[in-house]
């Protein structure tokens, strides 16, 4: 009983793929053989193709092998699933240090080498607001006031 709300909990948490997580606890899908990170956008598995692990290593000792997407057996950080937000970090402290400097975003997108598009939904999906937006309220306007 004890291990069947715990199991719900962690589903809970994949299915959101809530960060917070990320690195607490890995899914083994036993319909591909694949074990994720919960934040992979990869697979929506069903509750009861789930088993739930600690370590990255239990999961390989259960027979696991890593998913190509979020790398669980590598460090956060490191795997494709990360590089978006990677990306909108790089960003934010580009317009940080940039700020009030009339950089557009296109400028700041090409200087990270992507299209501002690209940068503007990455962006959204890192901080869920634009990056002027962003701007607008970093602290480093504040103290300039721009
Ligand atoms: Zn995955």
């Amino acid at each position: 009983m004890e291990r069947a709300r715990w199991d719900d909990a962690l589903y809970a948490a994949f299915r959101a793929k809530d960060a917070r997580f990320d690195g607490r606890f890995f899914v083994g899908i036993s319909t591909t053989g694949v074990y994720c990170r919960p934040i992979c956008r990869a697979r929506q598995a069903r509750p009861e193709h789930c088993t739930f692990f600690s370590s990255a290593a239990e999961a390989e000792q259960a027979g696991y092998r890593p998913c190509l997407l979020c790398r669980p057996e590598l460090a956060p950080g490191n795997a494709p699933v990360d590089a978006g937000s990677a990306l909108a970090r790089k960003a934010a402290r580009l317009l940080e240090e940039n700020c009030g400097s009339g950089q557009s975003l296109k400028e700041i997108a090409a200087r990270l080498g992507c299209t501002d598009r690209h940068l503007r939904r990455v962006f959204l999906e890192e901080y869920h607001v634009t990056p002027v937006r962003y701007l607008q309220t970093a602290v480093c306007c504040w103290r300039r006031i721009c």
